[in-house]
């Protein structure tokens, strides 16, 4: 059910500790760490607590914690003292969405062009 910890999702895992991740902020509905396969200097993953598939998902059942999300998606680049970022939610197969538990990519510390591949 949407909201609840799913027990094959990777990302409840590592929100629940069971799974190891590079925290760098948590809040009560929040968690950030480093993105294992890091495609820029700074590449943070930002995922709401509660399970939810995908953005759109995430957006449509809990708003206010998309909310969250994005707020601490700019924590993060302050942290990381990125003047430039791009935040990035691959949503779907196609567009490269590999973990169905909705997360935001951080990326930033390097150029990034426009449009992306
Ligand atoms: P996406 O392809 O948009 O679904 O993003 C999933 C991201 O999760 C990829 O960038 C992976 O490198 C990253 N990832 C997969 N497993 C882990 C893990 N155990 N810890 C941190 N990041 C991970
Ligand atoms: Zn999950």
């Amino acid at each position: 059910m949407a909201g609840e910890p799913q027990d094959d999702c990777l990302f409840c895992k590592i929100v629940d500790g069971s799974i190891p991740a590079t925290i760098v902020r948590e809040t009560e509905t929040t968690v950030a760490f480093r993105d294992i396969n890091p495609q820029a200097p700074t590449h943070v993953l930002v995922i709401p607590k509660a399970h939810h598939r995908d953005a759109a998902a995430l957006a449509a059942a809990a708003p206010e914690l998309a909310a969250d999300v994005l707020r601490e998606t700019q924590a993060v680049a302050d942290e990381e003292k990125l003047e430039s970022y791009r935040i990035v939610f691959n949503t779907g197969s196609g567009a490269g969405q590999t973990v169905w538990h909705a997360h935001a990519h951080v990326l930033g510390g390097r150029g990034l062009e426009w449009p992306p591949g």
